[in-house]
């Protein structure tokens, strides 16, 4: 298959697999308190975030908690496009990786959003409005509505979600 094809077709798949990633570290790591290094994912979202938008949710707040570096979502999904490039193809892995790369920034930049809004154009699309209101939901519920960015896909697919 051609580089380019393999590429585009890397893209395409590379969304559901955030779908997954997303919901999943949500979910499993960032809500359930786990061993070792990994606690920090519990402490610094369901302590440091939501303890500082418990069940409400600030949309005046500049100071705000919870962001990463757009990179450690390639980090976050190495074990999935290095699986990919090793067994498929090393174009195949280089889309799934630039997907992680692409969702770190726009997770960054929507969910900062969420809590410190600046009033981008974006804001004010149908697709904003309804990620918006499903982390709103979040917040005031943590055992629903764990999906961001690609809300309320991951939600859908568990059984979690909550309009
Ligand atoms: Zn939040
Ligand atoms: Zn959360």
């Amino acid at each position: 298959m051609e580089t380019l094809t393999e590429f585009g077709i890397g893209l395409l798949l590379a969304v559901p697999e955030w779908v997954v990633i997303e919901y999943s570290l949500h979910r499993w790591l960032m809500h359930v308190r786990r061993p070792g290094w990994l606690r920090a994912w519990h402490t610094a979202h369901a302590i440091g975030h939501h303890g500082k938008w418990r069940r409400q949710f600030s949309r005046a707040d500049a100071d705000y908690a919870g962001e990463r570096d757009p990179s450690y979502g390639v980090l976050k999904s190495a074990p999935v496009w290095l699986a990919v490039g090793l067994l498929a193809s090393w174009p195949l892995a280089l889309a799934f990786a630039a997907v992680g790369y692409l969702h770190g920034v726009g997770w960054r930049a929507v969910h900062r959003e969420m809590h410190a809004p600046t009033g981008a154009w974006w804001t004010r699309t149908w697709w904003y409005r309804l990620i918006c209101a499903h982390h709103e939901q979040h917040h005031r519920n943590p055992r629903t509505n764990y999906s961001v960015l690609f809300a309320p896909l991951g939600d859908w697919v568990f059984g979690t979600r909550k309009p």
